[in-house]
């Protein structure tokens, strides 16, 4: 053998003794994996399955899954001889639920200030469990429409998206567009502290300072926009019936937006508020507590979609930490935002499934639908909104929102018909995201 041959094959045999370490150091990091690998084919047994769409139960579905995907639906599906089965003969399959107005990257809990006692890093931390809960509860995909620490969401959304942690397919907004002082701010401080800038990121008070504020967040990481356009609840120095922004500043917020193909949700009590909003071109209004017949008029002709959290007064009413004030903010605004969702629904107005998760605790999300039901809608119809609408309110109805070929594996199913009783939605006892189990009871 020639030394140079030697030589090089010396070096191919070490290379290849090497290898195995090599790729053990660039495999992905042992997060907590879901129980069934993504990419071979999983078949599963559905006893009934809800079409959202058509609100047809069909019984004795297979459900072909792999690469995370939805590759085949139907009843009389040939299953591959290798194919993982899932059983799921005896429940109600149902597409992956969708809350459209969730807070899972802040601290739950009703007082913001208590976010000055942590450093952003521990905030992060202590909200990792928030994500794992609402998925365990059947929301695989959420619209999460703010937070105090900007940028938080964007960090838990990319850690949930790499396997890092656990927890839905997030939709986030990087920041609150607020005014300063205004109902996205963090008030109640003496005057003379200044804020961090993560704290204050999304104040804006022209619209000019609107249309920047909405440029960096297009370019670190939001999927979507969310102004603030009347008082809140749960903000100290607020008031829910005042208005905040100009129309001239929402209409910059809609505008630039739009600029990054992104789509704007704003959070409105007073009834002005409400029809700036939608004047202006939001796809959501959130709360939408005292809209009036001619703002449920506008949504209608526009397309917007209502977004009302009809279930969490109580939560707000009953916790032992509510400070004083928020609660009188909330005095005489639960009974009239349940009253206006019925009138919304009679209406025929687009109604999305919100439920401002971090004022009730997270992963308690599906206690809405029986409010939602109570308040007018039928089962379906509260089904929908958190499934085929939800998604057409993001956006991606061609991924999330119904059980079909092409769109992505979200699958939950319950021991019962909800379409009878739809507290049954509360105890979803199997979920899968992206193709992987997360849940099988
Ligand atoms: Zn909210």
């Amino acid at each position: 053998m020639q030394r140079g041959a030697f030589v090089l094959r010396q070096i191919l045999i070490l290379s290849l003794s090497l290898a195995p370490l090599f790729c053990r150091a660039q495999a992905p990091v042992p997060g907590p994996t879901p129980s069934t690998a993504a990419a071979a084919v999983t078949a599963i047994r559905a006893g009934r399955l809800l079409d959202v769409e058509s609100g047809r139960v069909l019984s004795n579905q297979v459900i072909l899954v792999s690469g995370g995907k939805i590759q085949a639906v139907g009843s009389g599906l040939a299953i591959p001889d290798a194919a993982k089965i899932i059983d799921l003969s005896t429940m109600t399959v149902l597409p992956g639920l969708i809350d459209c107005h969730t807070h899972l990257a802040d601290l739950a809990g009703a007082e913001p200030l208590a976010l000055l006692r942590m450093s952003a890093v521990e905030t992060a931390y202590a909200a990792i469990p928030n994500a794992r809960v609402t998925l365990m509860a059947g929301f695989t995909t959420v619209r999460d429409v703010g937070v105090y620490r900007a940028f938080n969401d964007v960090a838990m959304r990319d850690a949930i998206a790499k396997g890092l942690i656990v927890g839905p397919r997030m939709y986030v907004a990087g920041a609150y567009i607020t005014i300063s002082e205004g109902a996205g701010a963090m008030t109640g401080l003496a005057p003379d502290i200044q804020l961090p800038l993560d704290l204050r990121y999304g104040e804006a008070n022209s619209p000019w300072e609107v249309r920047q504020r909405i440029r960096e967040l297009a370019h670190r990481g939001a999927d979507h926009i969310k102004i603030l356009t009347t008082g809140a609840v749960l903000t100290h120095g607020s008031n829910p019936k005042s208005v905040e922004f100009t129309p001239e500043e929402i209409q910059a917020a809609v505008d630039e937006a739009h600029n990054f193909g992104l789509r704007v949700e704003a959070h409105a009590h007073a009834a002005e508020g409400i029809k700036n909003a939608i004047r202006a071109g939001v796809a959501s209004v959130e709360h939408a507590t005292l809209i009036d017949d001619e703002g449920i008029a506008l949504a209608k002709q526009h397309g917007t979609y209502l977004d009302m959290d009809i279930y969490d007064e109580q939560c707000i009413q009953s916790a032992p930490d509510t400070p004083a004030d928020f609660l009188q903010h909330d005095a005489d605004l639960a009974a009239a935002q349940r009253r206006n969702f019925t009138k919304a629904v009679r209406a025929g107005v687009k109604m999305a499934f919100g439920t401002d998760a971090g004022v009730c605790p997270h992963g308690i999300n599906a206690r809405q639908f029986a409010f939602m039901v109570t308040y007018g809608m039928t089962p379906l119809q509260a089904i929908q909104a958190a499934t085929v609408n939800a998604a057409d309110l993001l956006g991606h109805s061609d991924l999330v929102g119904s059980i079909k070929a092409g769109k992505s594996a979200d699958v939950i199913a319950v021991k019962g018909d909800p379409l009878a009783d739809i507290k049954i939605l509360e105890n979803v006892a199997f979920v899968m995201k992206e193709g992987s189990v997360y849940k099988q009871e």
